[in-house]
């Protein structure tokens, strides 16, 4: 039976000698992962479709609960990632987040729309740190690990000195508050997460951090993704070094 999904092509590994195997993520299946032949001979006319980043209306095979894609169509190619090498690893890490972190034929149209508005930001507009960090906050709330506040837990006060965190409740706190059992973190990246906490990514775009602040903001919510998911996010490093 052939089914029609629309899709973002999250991971293209190579097999055989013409073949690939995409991961893709779509509202209707969730994440899958389905078979594209050819598409390593020269003139392949579903080439573009094997690609990282390409979102897609799929036609696919099903048999014995295997996918093959038979037939696609463009709905965005997301050039610029292809162009811009600090856009290319930003919305890397989006796509390795999405598949190393969401359940295998799950559907959540939500997430998906997360993702995808997300790499289309990063993609047309610039900030793109910036959007990077606001899809995290968003993507640790999907996982049930949200940061709920960012008021000092213990005085309700909006910390100036000295800023701790702790990742067990995600929870800020003031110094004299601190319960020691957590991190200090500068008080920097504190508000930076300040400017960008609860807004919407149209607006998230929008705050001015510098390029260092957003950087440390990233590293932050990288820690505390992969702490709470026992895993390392590896095109996350590659995007520290490129930006340090
Ligand atoms: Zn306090």
């Amino acid at each position: 039976m052939d089914i029609v999904i629309n899709a973002i092509v999250l991971k293209s590994v190579d097999y055989k000698d013409n073949d690939k195997i995409l991961t893709l993520y779509s509202p209707e299946k969730g994440k899958i992962t389905a078979g594209i032949k050819g598409v390593k001979k020269s003139g392949a006319k579903l080439k573009f479709a094997s690609e990282p980043f390409a979102l897609c209306e799929f036609v696919l095979a099903e048999r014995a609960g295997r996918y093959t894609v038979i037939g696609a169509t463009y709905i965005e190619s997301f050039f610029n990632l292809r162009l811009n090498l600090l856009k290319y690893y930003v919305s890397s890490v989006v796509l390795e987040i999405m598949n190393l972190l969401t359940p295998e034929n799950e559907p959540d149209a939500e997430l998906f729309s997360l993702a995808v508005n997300t790499v289309k930001y990063i993609n047309y507009q610039d900030a793109e740190v910036n959007a990077l960090c606001a899809f995290m906050l968003e993507f640790v709330a999907f996982l049930g690990y949200g940061i709920e506040k960012i008021n000092c837990s213990g005085c309700d006060c909006i910390a100036t000195g000295r800023v701790f965190f702790s990742a067990k409740f995600a929870q800020f706190y003031c110094m004299s508050c601190y319960p020691g059992d957590g991190i200090e973190i500068t008080l920097e990246t504190y508000q930076s997460l300040y400017k960008i906490f609860n807004k919407p990514l149209s607006k998230v775009v929008e705050v001015e951090l510098q390029p260092k602040s957003a950087l440390k903001l990233f590293k932050f919510l990288n820690y505390y993704l992969s702490l709470k998911t026992e895993s390392t996010i590896k095109s996350a490093s590659a995007l520290v070094e490129f930006l340090s």
